[in-house]
């Protein structure tokens, strides 16, 4: 009998399909370390030893990587040569794994697809329909045995039996769609600093299962979340700030272009308003992907933080874009993967944002990038005292 694995994913996963010959930015021809893990080093040196000569040796970490981009084994209909003369399992575990990110919670594992990936970008933004997601048993083979690509994350194993739980109510926030994408990254900020409070020196279950129903609860949501919205003063200023100095830590013009329209504030917030799926689709992936608010060993409200500043990024790329009559699949596809590539997987850049908020709290992490007052009609509610 072969073994089952329990997987919590999007259910895009088990539809995508790489494909190689129709790709428009095929990751074998990119700029990127292509790591060749021990395993497949031993199987190359035994089996196929002129492999070698195609590695280089990182003495830093004694990795090994391909010598040179694109790929050398890649064929010109944009093929990979060793998978198609020995199969899928004489690939190396980046390349048999990408763009699937997986994480292991002991039981069960979480898998969902990188957004640097463009035909894996397309299926995920360019959907009308909220992100759903499923429960899959699957077989040995699809599962990769031991050599699965596991993330860091640094989720308390004592919670590991809720991860699930608190996952899917923080999904229902990010897709409760009466509310605008910054009245859903308060409600979510909220829910995440008392979920902090609760796991804090031990999870107090009983705490967690009232958060969860609370945030589930039409009373909670009518009386609860306006107040959320009418205490958190939205600093313009600030937010200028703080975002040129998110735009600072990332590479490319395209970055140093967008921060020139931070001043357009009323008209970028309805730009918004009117791509709320985009923006939705975008934070539900953004979230899932990098197990948020526990990826980094950091704060839960420095990987808030971090997340709610990488989406404000995105945000203004999306917005620049519009302005610049560039709004686009093909252009939004090129700017997701510029910015996530950076954001969610160069470890050098991501501890540079999430040093620009070791000293934010949850409330000023609201404060300096949310404004939960503005409605998608236009319209600004006028402030009043939170009771
Ligand atoms: S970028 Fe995605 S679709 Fe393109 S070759 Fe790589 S995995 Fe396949």
């Amino acid at each position: 009998m072969t073994n089952r694995y329990l997987y919590f994913q999007p259910q895009y996963v088990s539809k995508f399909v790489c494909d190689g010959a129709t790709c428009p930015n095929n990751c074998c021809r990119r700029n990127w370390n292509i790591e060749v893990d021990g395993e497949t080093y031993a199987r190359y040196a035994s089996l196929k030893p002129e492999l070698l000569d195609l590695l280089a040796r990182d003495d830093a970490t004694g990795k090994f990587y391909m010598r040179q981009h694109p790929c050398p084994l890649l064929t010109d209909g944009g093929l990979c040569r060793l998978q198609l003369e020995h199969g899928e399992e004489f690939l190396s575990l980046v390349c048999r794994t990408y763009p699937r990110q997986t994480f292991s919670f002991g039981k069960f594992f979480e898998r969902s697809l990188s957004l640097t990936c463009p035909l894996a970008a397309q299926m995920i933004l360019f959907t009308d329909e909220p992100l759903g997601f499923e429960l899959v048993e699957v077989s040995e083979k699809v599962h990769g045995g031991k050599i699965i690509l596991v993330d860091e994350m640094h989720v308390p194993e004592s919670l590991f039996a809720h991860v699930v739980e608190i996952q899917i109510a923080m999904i229902s926030i990010l897709q409760r769609r009466t509310l605008t994408i910054d009245q859903r990254l308060i409600v979510l900020g909220f829910f995440l600093d008392r979920l902090d409070e609760i796991i804090s020196g031990g999870v107090d279950f009983d705490a967690l299962t009232k958060l969860i129903a609370a945030y589930e609860s039409k009373k909670f949501l009518s009386e609860q979340v306006p107040r959320m919205f009418a205490s958190v003063n939205f600093n313009a200023e600030e937010f200028s700030r703080r975002m040129t100095q998110v735009l600072a830590n990332l590479r490319g013009e395209e970055f140093s272009s967008a921060g020139e329209l931070l001043d357009f504030t009323a008209e970028r917030k309805l730009f918004t308003a009117r791509h709320a799926t985009l923006m939705e689709n975008f934070l539900v992936n953004e979230m899932f992907t990098n197990c948020v608010p526990w990826r980094n060993e950091a704060t839960v409200a420095q990987n808030f933080g971090l997340f709610v500043a990488a989406y404000k990024v995105f945000e203004l790329l999306a917005f620049a874009a519009y302005k610049q009559n560039l709004f686009v699949k093909s252009e939004l596809l090129r700017l997701v993967d510029l910015l996530t590539s950076q954001t969610d997987n160069t470890t050098a850049t991501r501890l540079n944002l999430l040093n620009l908020f070791a000293g934010d709290d949850m409330f000023s992490l609201l404060e300096i990038f949310l404004e939960g007052r503005f409605k998608s009609d236009g319209t600004v509610d006028a402030p009043r005292r939170c009771d």
